[in-house]
């Protein structure tokens, strides 16, 4: 088998790091809410916030809500300020109510938000008295999702962070386990389940959990691998915890996600036969399933805007296994040590940047004339009046593309839209 492993790139010293500030135009972090309450099926999602807050979360989740929301906005703006204790009675009121109705909640989380009403209001005080108020049935919790404090994808890290302090303890010297952190599809998290046990790595859990009930155990004998590229908080608070983090690249792609399960192969000491056994038949499947694509994508020329923090790994991927020319990687925060392995692979004398100053980037993107441009909902419709062709980065987020079997579904969200700009010009 050939190319089994090997990822070409340049020392990340090779790489055009630069720093921008300026406007920015990316959502806030209770955008997570739409695919946390998804996957952590008992836990409720009450954002403290304004009006504003409610529609987010309404228009952007609205639709996806088959069966009773499992996510509210309890809104407290001007006319509930006659003082702080009476926002904190309303609270207390709203969640009391809430309980009460829906008895399957076992985690509630309340979000704060930007509204200077909302953060005079303390809500880690908030969640320690509602949870000793409904313990032990009910655990509640707080983080930010404000659009101050977070962009768009930091809402789940700030998420997962606070829930790590509830992950039980791993009793001293028992066997390592593996934890997986970042928020996954059922069905990429059963194939990467698989792919472990035929390694040979049975002790495997996935944080956050399909159930809160099920929280994985952590302790010093606990390895993480991140599934998620923004997840530089929750890694934080894992390592507190003692756990230790696995370098590698992400897996995104078929050398990605074999790079990134060779990583775990080696520190449980799996050997190569043994390694190539477990990977070989999804890998190769990969390989093959993605090789259409790559001949639509190879040579096209692609320009990030910074928005969902997975622009590196997923440059990576389009340069090395799709062999796209990259003009730009803007990312929103650029974590150098969980994007070591990926930044270490990426082609040579590419420019990346770090932050955003919209109008200096948008010119940028006109005068490089890229093929594709990767960038939030807000920047596409003006790119696409412009001419260029564009993906909205939080498809990204939205859509199964972890491991083997989802490589090639990622190949198609880049190649869909110049397929559809193609029949546009012909
Ligand atoms: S940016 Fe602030 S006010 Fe706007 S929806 Fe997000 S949290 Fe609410």
């Amino acid at each position: 088998m050939s190319g089994l492993g090997t990822l070409n790139g340049a020392a990340p010293g090779a790489l055009r790091i630069s720093a921008e500030r300026g406007q920015r135009e990316v959502f806030c972090g209770l955008t997570g809410i739409i695919w946390l309450h998804r996957k952590i099926q008992d836990a409720f999602f009450l954002v403290v916030g304004s009006r504003t807050c409610a529609h987010l979360i309404q228009s952007a989740a609205g639709v996806m809500i088959f069966a009773e929301p499992r996510f509210a906005t309890a809104i407290i703006d001007e006319r509930d300020l006659a003082g702080l204790a009476d926002a904190n009675e309303e609270l207390d009121r709203v969640v009391t109510q809430l309980l009460a109705r829906r008895p399957d909640i076992k985690l509630l989380f309340l979000v704060g938000s930007c509204p200077s009403e909302v953060i005079k209001l303390d809500l880690s005080r908030a969640a320690l008295r509602l949870s000793g108020r409904f313990s032990p049935g009910v655990r509640v919790l707080n983080y930010s999702g404000s659009g101050i404090e977070t962009t768009f994808t930091q809402g789940e890290d700030a998420c997962l962070a606070s829930l790590v302090p509830s992950l039980p303890a791993r009793p001293p010297r028992e066997a390592a386990n593996l934890l997986i952190v970042g928020a996954l599809a059922d069905v990429v998290e059963d194939q990467m389940r698989r792919l472990f046990e035929d390694m040979g790595i049975a002790d495997v859990e996935f944080y956050p959990p399909r159930r809160s009930t099920d929280l994985p155990t952590v302790g010093p004998d606990t390895r993480f691998l991140l599934a998620q590229p923004f997840l530089a908080d929750t890694a934080r608070a894992l390592e507190e915890r003692g756990a230790t983090f696995v370098p590698a690249p992400f897996p995104l792609g078929a050398e990605g996600t074999l790079a990134w399960l060779r990583a775990a192969a080696a520190h449980w000491n799996i050997d190569e036969a043994a390694f190539r056994r477990a990977t070989q038949p999804a890998y190769e499947r990969a390989q093959r399933a993605l090789s259409p694509y790559r001949d639509r994508l190879a040579g096209k020329r692609v320009f990030f805007f910074p928005d969902s923090q997975l622009e590196v790994p997923l440059a990576r991927f389009l340069a090395n296994e799709m062999r796209m020319e990259l003009i730009e990687i803007g990312t929103p925060y650029l974590h150098r040590s969980h994007l070591a392995a990926d930044l270490a692979l990426l082609p040579p004398g590419v420019s990346l940047v770090e932050g955003q100053h919209v109008e200096n980037q948008l010119d940028r993107c006109y005068a490089a004339k890229p093929d594709l441009v990767v960038c939030g909902l807000g920047l596409a419709n003006p790119l696409e009046a412009a001419g260029l062709t564009t993906k909205w980065s939080i498809e990204l987020v939205f859509t199964p593309i972890q491991c083997f079997n989802q490589a090639a579904d990622l190949a198609e969200l880049f190649s869909r839209p110049l397929l559809r700009r193609a029949r546009l010009v012909a």
